[in-house]
């Protein structure tokens, strides 16, 4: 089997998939916890059942539930870093064993610190960030059963550069030669020219010359204000940098508290085409979305391949 590079080289185009926080949130409340990632240990025959539900769904391309499974987030459950470790060793686990030929991204998103990282009062330090990613690099990339781990590092949701940056030079410097994909959640349109910025102000030329320069495989955009200006803003990624593969994931409508915006069959079908001919090669859907979203997904990729 050809590895992921050569893979997205030759044109495949992966489904993935999301809103496992929101998928799961009966479960976390039933459990009496803070975040879904604690599920993996806790319950995790409800985390592999949305995994399976995923896969029939027509993913391609399985995320760890991982998200939050950083220190920073873990420490304050009562976690310490064994126990994130094994977290994310078991989370790696059940979605490998779930996937089969498909792939598997370790699925990571910020600690929720990155403000602090700026106001020097707060304590918060670039070696904060480090220490709290460390443990979840090292439990979603060295794995407890020799060579079934995960094809890809999957940096999602970032709203800042410095925060993103720290994530990716502890995955090099961990595991090598594991391809990195950087996703950040552009939520903010500037009124003047309608183009979309993270909540840090990042913009999409700013996030391609940062993957130019980290030299990262997969580059895009994830969460943030809906499908509205999407396309247009993952095709400025990929103009700024043409040599990284597309990822894109918008979320079903704005954020609002309960996501109640509810897309139609068609208007997927025609979000998921304008994605592919934006030239995005890993597609789907983030916070809003259902197994619904990933069966049409799936069916207009299968279609173009
Ligand atoms: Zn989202």
């Amino acid at each position: 089997m050809s590895s992921l590079r050569e893979r997205l080289e030759g044109g495949e185009v992966f489904v993935t998939d999301g809103a496992t926080g929101s998928r799961l949130f009966a479960e976390v409340r039933k459990a009496g916890v803070r975040y879904a990632d604690e599920l993996v240990l806790k319950n995790p025959i409800a985390v592999s059942e949305l995994e399976k539900g995923y896969i029939d769904s027509g993913t391609t391309l399985l995320l760890t539930c991982t998200f939050n499974g950083n220190m920073a987030k873990m420490g304050p459950c009562g976690y310490s870093q064994e126990k994130v470790i094994g977290l994310n060793q078991e989370a790696v686990r059940i979605a490998r064993g779930l996937a089969g030929e498909r792939l598997v991204a370790g699925d990571i998103g910020p600690t929720g610190l990155f403000p602090k990282l700026y106001e020097p009062e707060s304590g918060v330090t670039p070696q904060t960030l480090k220490n709290a990613f460390t443990p979840q690099v090292i439990g979603l990339t060295r794995n407890t059963d020799g060579e079934n781990g995960i094809d890809l590092i999957l940096l999602e949701t970032f709203d800042d550069l410095t925060e993103l940056g720290i994530a990716v030079d502890i995955v090099k410097r961990l595991a090598p030669h594991m391809p990195i994909a950087a996703s950040m959640n552009f939520s903010r349109l500037k009124s003047s020219d309608r183009s979309l910025h993270t909540l840090m102000g990042v913009g999409a030329k700013e996030l391609a010359d940062f993957v130019i320069a980290k030299n990262l495989c997969v580059q895009g955009a994830n969460c943030g204000y809906g499908p509205e200006g999407f396309v247009n803003l993952l095709k400025k990624i990929g103009t700024g940098n043409p040599d990284a593969s597309l990822w894109g994931k918008p979320n079903v409508g704005r954020p609002t508290a309960d996501f109640a915006v509810n897309l139609s069959d068609e208007e997927i079908r025609t979000v998921t085409q304008q994605l592919l001919d934006a030239g995005a090669q890993c597609v789907g859907w983030c916070c809003g979305s259902n197994q619904r979203y990933i069966e049409i997904t799936a069916s207009v990729v299968a279609q173009r391949t």
